[in-house]
């Protein structure tokens, strides 16, 4: 498809955030009789699902430490909820199941789920977690669990046919997404910082408002819009750190063990709820038993018929690169740096099998193409939602995002004019106001 000489919207991105903000402007912009998806182009440099969200496990859970995070993620899971078949969403429900040193911060997410109206449902002590998970699943051994959390509602989609869902919807809306166009820069408005046009590999375009879903590459649109690399955090106890990195990477570690998905049926026959395990306690090898870890880890699995296996991951490492060096492209599985490593894949089989007999050498089993990607996190692990140089709104998720679906709706809105509470905690300036979320004691960098 040419490109426009002008478009009254340029997003950039096709992943989640770009293609549920096409979708709720091009809503209300057809609901207000002023063309719909016409004024709306949506620019790719590669294509649907080149980043993040193609590759993404698609979890979709409430459950976070931070009460902003809690609320907008009810909101998004109310958009999954709303056209949940066409979006191939599963609402099987999402159960955090953790040790003792987790449970003060897990008791204190059911409170406040209470406090908002999101059904979930608290067990405590280690006999009744135990019995809690033995009626679901009657192999279940983990040791050492003290609390469950049981969010009756969230789950997970299926990324790709989601994208193309979205795609098809914003389509029919008068969207045009455009592949093969790479965003190379910004002109600015003479004498203003408003962005006149969007520059790319294929020409530019002017336009009136761009929203930027940038995923991983947000390092490098944030150059692109000559924002700081390096800021000041005022941190939770009121201590200012100067210079920090306002971009570091993370490697997300996910795999498949190349099953029936049908094996880890429930008791009574259903899909069970996404597992989550925090502990601490040992792991061995379902190798050769021996210890691979005494300390606190974590992973996350479900059945799944769309990756052909029970799919999920573990927490995430540092990349040590210095964050101006990672080489973010070929991105993902295509990446020759960044792909889950054999230790991952050892770590995740064993802890299945931790925690569910079923999962006993298992080890052959699980699927050794490349898989997983890094992640662009912000310098407190949670999301940028901003706006910036007057028309220019950032959805910079930090890589834990696609289940923010909603996101992209607020900051439609955002842009028609009407500012959303919901996005008021994620705003940029909290580093230096010292406004941070709080942080809990899960190993995880953004829970
Ligand atoms: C392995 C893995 C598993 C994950 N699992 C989950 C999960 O279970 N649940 C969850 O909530 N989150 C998960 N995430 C995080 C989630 O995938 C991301 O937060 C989310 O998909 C980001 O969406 P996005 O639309 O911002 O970016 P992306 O999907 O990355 O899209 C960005 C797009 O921008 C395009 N682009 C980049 N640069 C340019 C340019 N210069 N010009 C034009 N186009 C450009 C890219 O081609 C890409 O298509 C996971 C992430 C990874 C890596």
């Amino acid at each position: 498809m040419a490109l426009p000489a002008h478009s009254k919207f340029v997003i950039i991105g096709a992943g989640i955030h770009g293609l549920s903000t096409a979708w709720r402007l091009a809503e209300r912009l057809g609901a207000s009789g002023k063309g719909g998806g016409a004024d709306i182009v949506i620019l790719d440099k590669t294509g649907l699902a080149a980043g993040a969200s193609g590759i993404a496990c698609g979890v979709v859970r409430n459950n976070y430490f931070q009460p902003a995070m809690r609320k907008l993620m009810a909101h998004s899971v109310g958009v999954w909820e709303s056209d949940a078949e066409a979006l191939s969403y599963h609402p099987v429900g999402y159960m955090q199941i953790s040790s003792e040193s987790m449970r003060g911060d897990v008791g204190q997410i059911y409170a406040q789920q209470q406090a908002i109206g999101y059904e979930s449902v608290l067990i405590e002590g280690e006999a009744a977690s135990t019995d809690y998970m033995k009626a679901i699943f009657n192999d279940w051994r983990a040791q050492g669990i003290t609390s469950v959390l049981h969010e009756k509602r969230g789950g997970y989609s299926n990324q790709t046919k989601t994208l193309y869902a979205l795609a098809d919807k914003v389509e029919k809306l008068g969207v045009r997404i455009i592949s093969g166009v790479e965003v190379t820069g910004f002109k600015s408005e003479n004498g203003s910082s408003a962005i006149a046009a969007v520059e790319t590999d294929k020409g530019e375009i002017s336009c009136e408002q761009i929203i930027i879903g940038c995923g991983p590459w947000a390092r490098d649109f944030w150059k692109m819009l000559e924002l700081p690399s390096q800021i000041t955090v005022k941190d939770l106890k009121g201590d200012v750190h100067q210079g920090v990195d306002m971009w570091r990477f993370w490697q997300l570690e996910e795999g498949v063990l190349k099953v029936d998905p049908g094996m880890m049926m429930a008791n009574d026959g259903n899909v069970p709820p996404v597992i989550h395990v925090d502990t601490d306690a040992p792991l061995k090898s379902t190798v050769d038993g021996s210890l691979i870890t005494d300390e606190m880890w974590g992973i996350y699995y479900k059945p799944d018929w769309h990756f052909g296996g029970i799919q999920g991951g573990a927490s995430p490492y540092k990349v040590t690169t210095p964050v101006n060096e990672v080489a973010i492209d070929p991105y993902g599985p295509s990446s020759p740096e960044f792909v889950s490593s054999p230790e991952f894949a050892h770590m995740w089989v064993s802890a299945l099998a931790h925690c569910q007999s079923r999962f006993e050498n298992m080890m052959p089993k699980y699927h050794r193409e490349a898989s997983g990607g890094i992640g662009c996190f912000t310098a407190d692990s949670f999301p940028v939602f901003d706006h910036f140089h007057e028309n220019v709104a950032v959805i910079a998720d930090s890589n834990h995002g696609w289940k923010m679906i909603g996101v992209g709706h607020l900051i439609a809105d955002e842009v028609l004019g009407e500012k959303q509470d919901l996005l008021e905690p994620f705003r940029f300036d909290r580093f230096e106001k010292g406004n941070l979320h709080p942080v809990s004691n899960s190993p995880y960098p953004w829970s």
